[in-house]
């Protein structure tokens, strides 16, 4: 099956039929799928046979998959691929951290190459202060990227205040003399969008976001200004109502974490337009390892609390109609890359997604939103054919994907089974 899936030279096109086939676009399942795509492009999606011209004059498809479901390759919507996620031990994180540059971006180039190999072919970054993600961007976007390589979508560092949380992945606005000039200076070394950090996280112990705001609403204001006027979207972390509130008033465009919001805000946010990224995964990390991190009693609460009212919080958004996206903020402790992202789905399906919904906004909705524009995450017609095909119905639960499934990126074909995970 692999052979007949991969390009070669002497067969530049592949034309291939799935029993069923998702296209996420138009948010429909085809039956008896007809898929024709070369090396650099998908040619063909479509519920009829290709045309003789299409299909360089074939006769019959190259393969039937009667059994298979075929989708695209899922796009993890907020990861920060310079981090190691497994791992939990605090101090060993440290210690990763203090690797050169060049050793943290070759890991990180390492985990890209895995990532892909699993299915997932893009991912947005949230930030690095090693030129890491900006480094990956390039080389990904590029003709002469090696194979196996997922795009990378990076801010370089996120911008946070001078003293407060986000030195470990961003560097403080007081860099530079103003806000204009701070998101000029990333614009210039290579960002797809502008990360901030409007607000620190949340306090375990207390069980809530203590600390105020990082930035004021006219501040924010000024960020959606500048990275609009340089065609970048404006990625912000916030969590806790109060900041939460400045950053919906500061006209952002994804709203990362939003622990603690409201309904009136979740409002809001439909009626402004604004995506939201929930990330369960990383609190759910904290609960699923709270011997490991030492959680207990009050605190575990605590953790729980804010996990279901999140939950709730996730149907009340859908209810509303806002554009619920898909990432898991992996890298972040115990948020390990690849699963992370299979997990977060299986959150946002016990929290009352529909499955159907979790896997078009993990491929095209994640696309329109967050790769400005680049042509992944969509069987149809122009975009690179990276998909899956899988024989574990992925609209039965999404919990078949971390089942078998083969892999095609780029003309290249793989099962997953049997690839080592090494330092994701
Ligand atoms: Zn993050």
């Amino acid at each position: 099956m692999l052979s007949s899936l991969a390009i070669t030279d002497a067969d530049p096109l592949r034309w291939i039929v799935a029993g069923q086939l998702l296209d996420a676009k138009n948010r429909r399942v085809l039956q008896n799928a007809h898929l024709v795509y070369t090396r650099e492009r998908i040619v063909y999606v479509g519920a009829e046979a290709p045309s003789a011209a299409v299909v360089n004059g074939k006769k019959t498809p190259d393969l039937a998959l009667p059994d298979y479901t075929a989708m695209p390759g899922l796009i993890e919507g907020h990861s920060h691929v310079f981090l190691e996620g497994a791992e939990l031990d605090i101090e060993r994180r440290t210690a990763y951290l203090k690797q050169d540059s060049q050793t943290l971006y070759q890991r990180a180039e390492n985990r890209v190459r895995t990532l892909a190999r699993l299915g997932i072919i893009a991912m947005r970054d949230g930030g690095d202060n090693e030129r890491v993600g900006l480094r990956l961007s390039r080389l990904s976007a590029s003709k002469n990227r090696p194979p196996y390589m997922a795009n990378v979508f990076s801010p370089g560092a996120a911008i946070h205040r001078r003293g407060r949380y986000g030195s470990f992945f961003g560097k403080p606005l007081e860099d530079h003399p103003d806000i204009e000039s701070c998101v000029q200076a990333r614009v210039s070394e290579g960002a797809d969008h502008i990360k901030i950090v409007p607000t620190g996280i949340i306090n375990f112990a207390k069980g809530a976001v203590v600390a105020k705001p990082q930035f004021s609403v006219e501040e924010i204001q000024q960020f959606k200004r500048a990275a609009c006027a340089h065609g970048k979207h404006l990625m912000a972390h916030a969590s806790g109502e109060l900041g939460v509130d400045y950053a919906i008033d500061g006209g952002v465009d994804t709203l990362e974490h939003g622990f603690f919001i409201t309904d009136g805000q979740l409002a809001k946010m439909r009626d402004r337009a604004i995506s939201w990224l929930p990330t369960l995964t990383p609190v759910q990390a904290q609960v699923d390892n709270a011997e490991v991190m030492g959680w207990e009693g009050q605190t575990l609460d605590n953790l729980k609390r804010i996990l279901e009212n999140h939950a709730r919080s996730i149907q009340e958004a859908l209810a509303l109609g806002v554009n619920v996206l898909v990432g898991s903020d992996a890298g972040s402790c115990g948020v390990a890359h690849g699963t992370g992202l299979l997990r977060e789905m299986e959150l946002l399906e016990a929290a009352g997604m529909s499955t159907a919904d979790i896997l078009y906004q993990a491929t095209y909705g994640n696309h329109r939103a967050l790769t400005n524009q680049h042509p992944v995450g969509s069987l149809e017609e122009t975009f690179k054919p990276r998909f899956l095909l899988t024989k574990n119905n992925p609209l039965e639960t999404v919990k078949n994907l971390a089942l078998e499934r083969v892999v095609l990126f780029d003309g290249a074909a793989e099962s997953n089974a049997g690839i080592g995970l090494g330092d994701l």
